[in-house]
């Protein structure tokens, strides 16, 4: 018997509050809150009549949070908005003592920089109030993760170099849409990249290295080195590591786009005056672009986002690959949604079902890669996200 608070009626939202559904025997009560008590409400629609209970809640307002999470009598809060409320979310939790999951590490809305310095530091604070926070339970940070710690726990004695790889070869059918928030993902993309090699940060230029990868089921594809945040968790968790790196794939037409708006200075973050008014640019963009919601129906092809990991077993080179592979049609036909959001909700929805379950529970603020993998691996089979491992030549 648990009641689980879904905050944040979006993309992923969506897929939540459905496998949610789909998992009642542990849901027994879901409330989906969100800004907007409409996007709740659509998204209620999809489902059996009572299944879900909406409310609006301003997530930006700790107390106005913590009320909620009061009323409903939460027994976890998933926390599915944006990457700016994690930590109104998280203090909201503290003050009502209900364990916290989010699948995004906190941002500043005006620093477009992200990291996880202040939600690590809420880690005493957590444990005081004697419960848990899971940080990053989406699929990249998430699954990826767990695959690092599956690697570590079943193929190697050291693990030395992982590339996580993420793949999205769906054609929504537009010139140019992001498949998840736009001002999440184009802060994200053309930001400065960055990797990790014996211990420090490398930076490079947006794009600026990038590779030919095979990915199984879709085929060869141009990916791009980007700084990606479950990097900072994992070097402090994965032993013996000596360098990581992320690299996501895009396509021309994406990558022109982005370079011509970024140009005319459309992706900016602050505030410019027009005719009389304040406008972020970035913010303005978003309301021209299709909403990602929008593409479901429309985006055809896979997803393929998984690691490569490179080290010793038993004084031995190995070389292994675990990735998962999902098609963006098929994630419609379940929970009328497209790939990227679905890859993202199954393991939010996993993550709270493992916390319920108490196969996943330590009080206090930590990373998917600090848990045995074996649990979340079984669900993501059977949940609908099944993986593959492959040996590569070392
Ligand atoms: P959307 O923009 O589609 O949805 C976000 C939702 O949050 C919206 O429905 C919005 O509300 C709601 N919201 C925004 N501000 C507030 C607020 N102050 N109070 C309450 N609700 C609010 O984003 P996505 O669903 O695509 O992404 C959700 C999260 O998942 C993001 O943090 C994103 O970074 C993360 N993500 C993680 C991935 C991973 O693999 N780890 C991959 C993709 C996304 P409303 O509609 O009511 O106005």
């Amino acid at each position: 018997m648990a009641t689980v608070l879904i905050i944040g009626a979006g993309g992923v939202g969506r897929v939540v509050t459905h496998k949610c559904v789909m998992n009642s025997e542990t849901f027994t009560k879901i409330v989906l809150a969100s800004r907007r008590l409409e996007s709740c409400k659509a998204i209620a629609d999809e489902l059996p009549v009572g299944a879900v209970a909406i409310e609006q809640v301003n997530a930006d307002s700790v107390e106005e949070t913590a009320a909620l999470i009061k009323k409903v009598k939460a027994d976890i809060v998933i926390n599915v908005a944006l990457p700016y409320q994690d930590l109104s979310i998280m203090d909201a939790c503290t003050l009502t003592g209900v364990d916290y999951l989010d699948t995004a590490n906190y941002e500043h809305p005006d620093e477009a920089k992200f990291e996880y310095k202040e939600q690590w530091g809420r880690d005493a604070a957590f444990k005081q109030a004697g419960i848990m926070g899971l940080l990053g339970s989406g699929f990249d940070p998430g699954a990826t993760n767990v695959f690092c710690a599956y690697a570590q726990k079943h193929y190697f004695d050291e693990i030395h170099t992982i590339d996580i790889l993420d793949c999205n070869a769906g054609d929504h059918g537009y010139p140019f849409a992001t498949n998840f928030n736009p001002e999440i993902n184009l802060r994200e993309v053309s930001a400065k990249g960055r990797y990790w090699e014996e211990g420090e940060w490398i930076e490079t230029d947006p794009m600026q290295i990038h590779m030919s990868w095979d990915y199984p089921e879709i085929g060869p594809k141009e990916s791009y080195l980007l700084y990606h945040e479950e990097m900072e968790s994992l070097v402090k968790h994965i032993k013996g590591l000596k360098r990581i790196r992320f690299f996501m794939t895009f396509g021309e037409s994406y990558l022109t786009h982005m370079k011509c708006l970024e140009n005319v200075g459309m992706l900016g973050i602050e505030p410019v005056e027009h005719q009389g008014q304040k406008i972020v640019p970035i913010e303005f963009l978003r309301t021209l672009l299709p909403d990602p919601a929008s593409l479901g129906p429309r985006t055809k092809g896979k997803t393929n986002i998984g690691i490569v990991a490179e080290g010793l077993k038993d004084g031995k080179k190995r070389k292994v690959y675990i990735y998962q592979v999902k098609d963006h049609e098929a994630c419609y036909a379940e929970v009328k949604s497209q790939g990227v959001s679905y890859t993202t909700g199954v393991p939010a929805m996993i993550g709270a079902k493992l916390m319920l379950e108490k196969k996943w529970y330590e009080k206090g603020v930590w990373n998917m890669e600090q848990f045995d993998p074996d649990p979340f691996m079984d669900e993501m089979n059977a949940q609908g996200l099944p993986w593959k491992v492959q040996e590569l030549d070392a």
